[in-house]
């Protein structure tokens, strides 16, 4: 495949319905238990082109519009109903951006080509325990000694963090400067001598890997610095808004496996002598969840669509963080209301709209909480 065209978009989804329904669902409660899923994932998703979608050729990628990007991951979020699958298994798409939009040249060679091909884990590590939405206030270390820099310090929830082979981390550089001047962004290496992990028990998202990673003198060499020393701040916020809209058009997948499963079982359900459909309430659930799950469809297109024209200005920003809130509440709504519709069964594992409505949580706190995205969409909006 060469570049990926908006004509394409049918093809992306219809070979993405059918690996999720094939390759992951049916495995799916199995993983969930293990609390991991195969590595061979990667090469498997490697393989169908789509870990490198949106990366350049000569690093083993797929240019495609954001269109594609996010038919893909709406796709595949819509039959895995696996938000635990989608957050492991692209863990590159928020720990790859800083390295390819601000690495040298060698350290792009380095690191992307073989995460595209399914080979290396990438992983992103900002969160630490003393700050998550501050960004500004991480404490972890990195002093420069000859052409290394020693790195010390803790990261925690860091999803691939147990498996990743290369951390994408930011890390304070300048001692002196306690807020977001300080900061700069480094590729460690996952098996780094002085690096321990540790894998951390969640609500949700089961089959993906979360941990808590502990730095003792990690000596880092000077070329994995991503752009420049105390410039770490800026590239960690933009490169939020991709991971924004990715997770609204996880959340939109995921709305949608709900109502497909409510759907189903409303039609195939019989209580006082006919189907559940047939009784009205039950209907006007299904529409409440329709119209949210259309809404966040019409305005994830408009997003994307100005993303692909290049107009990311202030009143994009401000409009992915609302996005961002207003799919996450749509994916609230759509599993509440699936797992009323399914009645008991809809509290049984082996629902996907109760794997849905234990995943919901940290859809709407991670890669930036409710709170914080209306925070940032007033600021950008000039409220
Ligand atoms: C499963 C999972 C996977 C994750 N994966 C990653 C990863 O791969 N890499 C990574 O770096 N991080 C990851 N995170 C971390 C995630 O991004 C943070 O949890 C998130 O940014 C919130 O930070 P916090 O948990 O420290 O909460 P805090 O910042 O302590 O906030 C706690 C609550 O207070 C609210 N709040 C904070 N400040 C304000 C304010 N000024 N006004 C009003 N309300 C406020 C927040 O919105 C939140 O609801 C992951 C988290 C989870 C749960």
């Amino acid at each position: 495949m060469s570049t990926v065209d908006t004509a394409d978009l049918a093809m992306i989804e219809e070979a993405a319905k059918r690996f999720a329904l094939t390759e992951i669902r049916p495995h799916l409660e199995a993983w969930e238990e293990a609390g991991e899923f195969p590595r061979d994932l990667y090469r498997k998703l490697a393989g169908m082109g789509w870990l490198g979608l949106g990366y350049p050729e000569e690093l083993g990628g797929t240019p495609a519009p954001w269109a594609a990007k996010i038919a893909l991951s709406r796709t595949l979020s819509h039959y895995t109903g696996s938000g635990g699958v989608m957050a492991g298994a692209f863990s590159h798409s928020i720990g790859l951006p800083p390295i390819l939009n601000h690495g040298s040249e060698e350290l792009k060679r380095r690191v992307i080509p073989d995460v595209l091909a399914g080979a290396k884990i990438s992983a992103l590590g900002i969160t630490e325990p003393c700050c998550g939405s501050d960004v500004s206030g991480l404490r972890t270390t990195a002093r420069r000694e000859g052409d290394h820099y020693v790195v010390d310090g803790e990261k925690v929830f860091i999803t691939s963090g147990m498996r990743a082979d290369w951390i994408t981390a930011a890390v304070r550089t300048d001692p002196h400067n306690k807020g977001a001047g300080g900061i700069s962004m480094l590729a460690i290496p996952g098996h780094a001598p002085g690096l321990s992990r540790a894998p951390l028990k969640k609500m949700g998202w089961l089959c993906s890997d979360t941990a808590q990673l502990r730095f003792d003198g990690v000596q880092v060499p000077v070329e994995n610095l991503i752009g420049e020393e105390g410039k770490g701040f800026r590239i960690i916020m933009t490169n939020f808004n991709g991971e924004r809209v990715s997770m609204a058009a996880m959340a939109l997948g995921m709305s949608e496996c709900c109502y497909d499963e409510a759907l189903a079982w409303a039609r195939e359900r019989k209580t006082f002598g006919t189907s559940l459909v047939n009784h009205q309430a039950i209907r006007h659930k299904l529409v409440d969840m329709r119209m949210r799950i259309e809404s966040t469809r019409a305005w994830l297109t408009s997003v994307s669509d100005r993303a692909d024209a290049g107009q990311t200005d202030a009143q994009w920003v401000a409009e992915v963080c609302m996005l961002k809130n207003h799919a996450t509440q749509a994916m609230q709504f759509c599993a509440d209301q699936a797992v009323q519709i399914l009645g008991g069964m809809g509290f049984m594992r082996g629902a996907a709209s109760e794997r849905v409505y234990r995943e919901v949580k940290v859809a709407m706190i991670g890669g930036g909480a409710e709170e914080i995205m209306k925070e940032l969409a007033s600021r950008q909006l000039g409220i």
